[in-house]
């Protein structure tokens, strides 16, 4: 392989002078993939721990959804909702059938599928349980991360995502995150579901208190309130379960999906639903010209039938108990804490010793992709393909970075 080290520079200063800066990448420009590992325009290789925020928990470019994307390619890729196709169907209905529902609203993005769910929530409200006209309510958490279109910054509770992108849509009321009690506070008789990560990602991976799903979900039943679990992120083998829900064997009313749900090929998201909740929305109240789209459902479908037989949940399970037997030891040593569930972990930088983007620049320099959250939380997330010692791998790097302290 030729190395040419002007090239990352160039294409970072075309890409900077050329996209408005609405995010703040790493200095690597990746230019294959393959499992678990990306290479760059030079030529070198780095173990990705990110997997694009789990839209790659299958690995990059895994044979068997890039095979039913390109067999799906040489057919049909879009027909919009005017017509029926051939591959929403069986997906719709495998994807169900994954969530023990009935129905399956299909959708593109994380966000996309978050507006689904409040635009039923508020319908259910006014029609089934009878809240008045135009004043439901949703309850939220502190810290939760749902998406970036305006209803839902107007839910957030981070300034940099909602300073000056006013004025705000109502109708939500938060509580803090993991606290049922004050869940049960904020409801009142125009609440008509609460939302939730059931792990929150983008806060750091923070892992609510045991009980709290259950919880949510008494309180959901007792109050005739919709439980919304967002697992556009928690969901769909990362956790070590399908759902991070499962863990408390908790089954919400609608689960969010997203991210992984397009085998990191396409953008495919989903409400995942019962007919009594789903079957508010009519045609022509909802809808997207690419929801549903031939390309997605292929790939979707191809997710689908990879989780069908357990084998990824177990393996996230595994992985995650040897990543976190290499995280714990670092505590004190670096770290000031690490928790996490499956194949998913957050770790707290010292910040005495280095911001979370100076960890991560280290980090790129030893050939492990990771990203800053939040001030010096870094989230940990392989592609579920990775392997115990590429695992390894990157632990050995992360100590190497931490030991070496500062000056890097
Ligand atoms: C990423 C994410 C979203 C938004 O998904 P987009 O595809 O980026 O719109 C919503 N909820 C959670 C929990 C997420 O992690």
């Amino acid at each position: 392989m030729t190395v040419d080290t002007n090239r990352t520079q160039e294409l970072i200063t075309l890409t900077e002078r050329s996209t408005a800066h609405n995010y703040h990448p790493l200095p690597v420009v990746v230019a294959e993939a393959d499992g678990a590992w990306v290479t760059d325009v030079e030529g070198r290789r780095y173990l990705d721990c990110l997997a694009a925020y789990s839209a790659v928990n299958f690995g990059h470019r895994h044979p068997e959804i890039v095979d039913a994307v390109r067999a799906q390619l040489d057919r049909v890729t879009l027909t919009s909702r005017a017509f029926h196709h051939d591959t929403l169907g069986p997906f719709a209905r495998e994807l169900a059938d994954l969530a023990g529902k009935d129905l399956v609203l299909p959708m593109n993005t994380g966000a996309e599928a978050v507006e689904t769910a409040i635009k039923v929530a508020r319908k259910w409200g006014y029609e089934v349980k009878g809240v008045p006209e135009d004043r439901a309510t949703i309850v939220v958490a502190d810290g939760n991360f749902h998406g970036r279109t305006i209803s839902i910054v107007s839910f957030s509770t981070d300034p940099v995502a909602r300073t000056h992108f006013g004025p705000f849509t109502p109708g939500f009321k938060v509580a803090p995150y993991g606290d049922a009690p004050s869940v049960a506070d904020a409801i009142d008789e125009t609440t008509v579901a609460v939302l939730i990560e059931p792990i929150q990602g983008e806060a750091g991976v923070i892992v609510p208190p045991e009980g709290y799903l259950s919880q949510v979900r008494q309180l959901c039943d007792a109050r005739e309130l919709l439980f919304i679990a967002d697992e556009i992120q928690s969901g769909l083998g990362r956790t070590g379960a399908t759902f991070a829900c499962d863990h408390e064997d908790v089954v919400p009313d609608l689960y969010l999906l997203g991210k992984a749900l397009g085998g990191g090929v396409v953008p495919v998201s989903a409400v995942v639903g019962n007919e009594d909740v789903l079957g508010v929305i009519h045609p022509g109240e909802h809808g997207s010209t690419f929801g549903g789209n031939p390309l997605a459902c292929a790939a979707g479908r191809a997710v689908v039938g990879m989780l069908g037989t357990g084998e990824w949940q177990r393996r996230a399970a595994e992985l995650g108990s040897h990543l976190m037997d290499g995280l714990q030891p670092l505590v004190g040593h670096g770290l000031h804490a690490v928790r996490g569930r499956g194949l998913w972990a957050g770790i707290d930088i010292d910040p005495d010793l280095m911001s979370g983007r100076q960890a991560c620049e280290a980090l790129l320099a030893e050939g492990v992709l990771v990203k800053d959250t939040h001030g010096s939380t870094i989230r940990l997330a392989p592609p579920l393909v990775v392997e115990a010692e590429e695992i390894d791998l990157a632990v050995d790097a992360l100590s190497r970075v931490l030991a070496a302290g500062p000056q890097r």
